[in-house]
């Protein structure tokens, strides 16, 4: 069971966003948090990607997966990181990130559990699937 989710959001879109929705699809189990198994008492932060290019997320998770262990022994794989959909979707907010790739192979590389998306604008839904948007 996913004891600790720890939500990844684009820097650059951070900027103006404050993050409100994707702790709204966390809370009320919308969006890309409906199929996820999280109890009750699951824990959710939120960090940046740190900037272009995402390299700093590979050091950030890996502190993280040693903090959650060594302070509240929660193990690595009871930790899931969800990727914002401002980085895996084209948005409001700009296009998707550019780097998503590599970031997930460095997730990968840490060993960790990661899944797509937090909250979905049915608006932005409809804008991908008229083509307004890149899907
Ligand atoms: S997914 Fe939406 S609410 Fe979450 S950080 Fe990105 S733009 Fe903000
Ligand atoms: S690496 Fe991707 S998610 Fe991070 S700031 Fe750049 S565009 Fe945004």
């Amino acid at each position: 069971m996913i004891k600790l989710i720890a939500i990844v959001q684009c820097d650059i879109t951070l900027e103006r966003c404050p993050g409100f929705f994707c702790d709204r699809a966390f809370v009320n189990k919308t969006g890309g948090f409906e199929k996820i198994k999280y109890g009750k008492d699951a824990r959710k932060l939120s960090i940046s990607c740190g900037g272009c290019c995402g390299k700093a997320i590979h050091r950030k998770l890996s502190l993280l997966a040693n903090r959650a262990k060594k302070f509240d022994n929660i193990e690595k794989d009871e930790i899931l990181v969800k990727l914002a959909s401002c980085i895996t979707k084209d948005n409001y907010h700009g296009p998707k990130c550019p780097n998503l790739a590599y970031i997930t192979k460095l997730i990968k590389r840490l060993g960790m559990k990661y899944s797509m998306d937090t909250h979905i604008s049915k608006k932005a839904e409809e804008r991908r699937a008229s083509g307004a948007y890149v899907k």
